[in-house]
């Protein structure tokens, strides 16, 4: 049985499908099994071998050397530990304490592919290797606290690759844009889809979220599926920039999008496909189901085939193949995962009639204020509304009467032109009940955002709380 994820079993299928377009230029299976034949015998030289027993960690740069490095390593059974090269030194040093990997890839430079020639007789990848096999282990982004490493086999990346295809399906002329970064299940995962589907997937030389930049490259490469979390599409909005026609899906998940910019994307024709996953579940467990009109009523869409969810107390319970094998080390968070193989993911949300998800919260985020619980993305979503509004974190603080007060981070679309403190009341009064109107308020040039593009809210509370005031009609 080919395995479905090795390159050189691709180069056999398809040598001259294109498997990466990488910075434009595109690359064939073929060529890509001899590069990453290359990177494998740098590896050797470094002393890693197929069915090495330890660890590498690959700082996840978005460029090619490093990708080639991520597949020979995947192709050698050799697990990989990815490291977001935004991550401060302090950070990736505790990651790496944590995984005592044997070797610390970074920046591995160009890769030749006659290099390979003299080391390596053969192809040195190709190593039938077990499905159950730690094929790598990631960082959840910390929204919580301390990133947690976990652990997902080859099984969970086929079974999370059959399990989008049954919604999205393939087509020939299919190209995702490997918009996220690779120490993210969401980028990681793009790239595994295409590989065990023998299809294309493009690298762009690009090291921030650019919309413009994004834009041409859309254009460009023809590309058709896209990966996002709601900032992204929020800024591509703001920049007003086009969309091809080419692009048949934008996969947006990764936190909440609100009813504003799903309205948004909606009036410009996107075609948004909303999904709910977790690093824990190697991505998506539900997803909008493909060609349903876009909207608030969607949620998250559906349970993926293969995956189960239920509510428990409110909080969403995930089950399915594609889940972790465990964290990393062995034991931390034993609680995660109950004796029948449930996921307790920490969020709240509910199933609709129609068995969609909707995630209001993280259950680490609710507010409770005066014994009521408050979701703080029901309070940004009703804040969003509002013209003025680019972006709001809400939050709650500390409060001896109340026990947690709700506050607001806010920043203006035109700082000259935000809405006076009377008006915000009005506006908030209009449209929330009391327990839920922010009481403290902050405006803020911009919120913080962590390495993977997503809302940090403690961050963004920690920047805010020097700057709050109360807001009129608060007690
Ligand atoms: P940590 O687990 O370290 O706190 P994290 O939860 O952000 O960080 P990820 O695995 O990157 O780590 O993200 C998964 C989380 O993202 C989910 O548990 C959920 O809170 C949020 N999320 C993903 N998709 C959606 C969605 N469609 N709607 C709301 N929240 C979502």
């Amino acid at each position: 049985m080919p395995d479905e994820l090795s390159v050189w079993a691709a180069a056999r299928e398809v040598p001259q499908r294109t498997a990466l377009v990488a910075d434009g230029a595109a690359v064939s299976y073929v060529e890509l099994a001899h590069r990453v034949q290359a990177a494998a015998a740098w590896l050797a030289r470094q002393g890693i071998a197929a069915g090495h027993p330890g660890r590498v960690a690959l700082v996840a740069a978005h460029d090619e050397p490093t990708l080639l490095v991520l597949l020979a390593l995947i192709d050698l059974g050799v697990t990989v530990v990815l490291i977001h090269p935004r991550l401060t030194p302090r950070e990736r040093a505790l990651l790496i304490a944590d995984t005592t990997p044997s070797l610390v890839v970074e920046a591995p430079g160009p890769l030749s592919p006659l290099e390979a020639a003299p080391a390596t007789p053969g192809p040195t990848t190709n190593v039938p290797v077990d499905g159950a096999h730690a094929m790598c282990i990631l960082f959840t982004s910390g929204t919580t606290g301390r990133a947690k490493g976990v652990l997902l086999s080859r099984n969970a990346f086929r079974a999370a690759a059959r399990a989008s295809e049954a919604n999205l399906g393939w087509r020939e002329d299919d190209r995702w844009l490997l918009g996220t970064s690779l120490a993210h299940v969401a980028g990681l995962s793009v790239v595994m889809r295409c590989l065990i589907a023998r299809r294309t997937f493009v690298l762009p030389a690009l090291h921030r979220f650019d919309p413009y930049a994004i834009e041409a490259v859309l254009h460009r490469d023809r590309v058709t599926l896209l990966s996002w979390v709601s900032p992204m599409l929020a800024q591509y909005l703001d920049a007003e920039r086009t969309m091809p026609r080419t692009v048949r899906a934008i996969l947006l998940g990764g936190g909440p999008a609100s009813p504003r910019l799903l309205q948004r994307a909606k009036e410009r024709g996107l075609p948004i496909v909303t999904t709910y996953g977790l690093t824990e579940s190697c991505a998506q467990v539900t997803t909008q189901i493909l060609g349903t009109p876009p909207g608030p009523e969607q949620g998250a869409g559906p349970p993926l085939p293969g995956n189960e969810v239920r509510i428990v107390d409110g909080e969403v319970h995930v089950r399915g193949p594609s889940r972790m094998s465990g964290y990393f080390p062995p034991g931390a968070h034993p609680d995660a995962v109950d004796p029948e193989g449930w996921l307790h993911t920490g969020d709240h949300g509910h199933l609709d009639e129609a068995g969609r998800l909707h995630v209001s919260a993280r259950r680490a985020d609710r507010i409770v204020t005066g014994g009521e619980n408050v979701s703080p993305v029901e309070v940004e979503h009703a804040l969003e509304q509002l013209e003025a509004v680019r972006a709001v974190c809400v939050f709650g603080v500390a409060d001896e009467t109340w026990g947690a007060v709700v506050a607001a981070a806010i920043v203006w679309n035109d700082p000259a032109r935000g809405c006076s403190d009377p008006d915000l009341a009005r506006a908030l009064a209009a449209m929330l009940a009391p327990s839920k109107r922010p009481r403290l308020l902050a405006v803020l040039d911009d919120l913080a955002w962590n390495a993977g593009g997503k809302l940090d809210r403690a961050e963004t509370a920690k920047r805010a709380i020097p700057h709050l005031r109360s807001l009129p009609g608060a007690p």
